[in-house]
């Protein structure tokens, strides 16, 4: 196990043993089965489908939630595990964000128990896998405005639309698809494997996140079981409710990236001698080094605080944007300077650097875009809304 880990404000302390304990196994697991498989996947473009399987048995999805084999920890274990698993790979995490925080609740959240004893214990142990598609080719940050629909036809929905930037939607078993019904209103429903009408592609050409599958789909009278509709699921608040847990989980998760960045570059630092010693020694350098550690210490308290809020359930959405906003932000600035400690050297795959800051810009982007969270905080602190339309 890695013995250093970026504490310099000794969070160790404000976290329960429960709490450590689920970080240290998320650590083990990614030290001794990962860390040998990324650079060849990243390199090859394709996740370690494997894994799947196996973050399902260590209990890695929707970790916080109690029910159908989910593991029953606080938050912060919740965010401990994404930080260890991003520290990793991005790819890692957004596969555990993706099956857990986002398929696993939204049909825990919104499904019935026939629903739930249907599909979550096979997602839960990563027996199968899920998508949730809400994203369309026309409709990225307003996705209010989705043109996906489902027709109720006898007992029976018709969907047609399509949906963009999926998270594993060629191979998922479950796929959450948000569409709007005949009365306009936005509903989740669940597509299987192999639904008439249904179509995808995955996405190639990708320079960020090349370990996580993402895919592009249609529907073309594609038909399921009226039984398929999430019956709790009402208006365009049932998806982004999920994308507040995820992006707690994220707020967490660049923690890690940032930490393997910022160790990366401070032990390059140390070693590499220019001029005649080691450039840690040049102001500088130190200056790029302090950063990362003045911004990471304040990610990590503002992350704690987030999921302690959280598990006393007083947090605002705004909250959480807040929180994803400023770490996904922050683990890309880190990764940036990290990059450039190491000159040349940062440039290439021997050092995790470059895959973290390329993995780093879908993070900015995706679960909400920098420029929409500062949106959403912006009409929370002034009650104005500056989102346009
Ligand atoms: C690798 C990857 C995986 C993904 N996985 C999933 C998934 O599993 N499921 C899913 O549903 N989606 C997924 N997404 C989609 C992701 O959530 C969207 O990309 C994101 O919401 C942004 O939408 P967009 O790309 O269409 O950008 P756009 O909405 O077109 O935004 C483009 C730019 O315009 C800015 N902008 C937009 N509106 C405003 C405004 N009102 N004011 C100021 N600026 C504005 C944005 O901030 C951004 O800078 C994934 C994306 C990626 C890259």
């Amino acid at each position: 196990m890695t013995p250093t880990s970026l504490d310099y404000y000794g969070i160790e302390e404000l976290l329960t043993s429960d709490e450590r304990a689920a970080r240290d196994r998320a650590r083990r697991f990614v030290e001794e089965e990962v860390m040998r498989e990324i650079v060849p996947h990243h390199r090859a473009g394709k996740f370690p489908e494997h894994l799947t399987g196996r973050m399902g048995s260590l209990g890695f999805y929707a970790p916080y939630l109690k029910e159908h084999g989910c593991a029953g920890l606080s938050y912060t274990a919740y965010g401990l595990i994404m930080q260890e698993l991003e520290r990793a790979d991005s790819g890692l995490r957004s596969l555990a964000s993706v099956q857990g925080a986002l398929t696993i609740q939204a049909i825990h959240s919104f499904g019935s128990p026939e629903q739930h004893t249907r599909w979550l214990p096979g997602l839960v142990s990563g027996e199968q896998v899920g998508c949730f598609a809400l994203t369309e080719h026309r409709h990225g940050s307003d996705p209010g405005g989705m043109e996906t629909r489902a027709r109720r036809d006898g007992d029976q929905y018709v969907l047609n639309g399509s949906k963009c930037w999926i998270g594993n939607a060629s191979i998922a078993d479950v796929k959450v698809v948000w569409a709007k019904d005949d009365e306009g209103r936005v509903g989740g429903f669940i597509v299987e494997k192999d639904a008439p009408g249904f179509r995808t592609q995955d996405i190639e050409g990708k320079f960020s996140l090349r370990m996580s599958r993402t895919s592009e789909c249609w529907f073309e009278n594609c038909r399921i079981p009226a039984e398929n509709r999430l019956p709790q699921a009402s208006g365009l608040s049932a998806p982004l409710s999920c994308l507040a847990q995820a992006r707690a989980g994220i707020a967490w998760g660049v923690i890690g990236a940032a930490i393997d960045c910022y160790e990366t570059a401070l032990a390059y630092a140390k070693a590499r001698e220019q001029f005649g010693r080691p450039i840690a020694g040049f102001q500088l350098v130190q200056e790029k080094l302090v950063w990362m550690v003045q911004e990471i210490t304040k990610a990590q308290l503002l992350a704690l605080r987030l999921t302690r809020m959280m598990e006393a359930d007083a947090v605002t959405p705004a909250q959480i944007s807040l929180a994803k906003r400023n770490n996904a932000w922050m683990a890309l600035e880190c990764a940036r300077k990290a990059r450039d400690i190491l000159g040349a050297a940062g440039i290439s795959d021997r050092y995790p650097v470059i895959r973290h800051l390329m993995n780093l810009e879908t993070v900015y982007t995706y679960e909400g875009t920098h420029d929409i969270h500062t949106l959403a905080i912006g009409r929370d602190i002034t009650g104005l809304d500056a989102f346009g339309g």
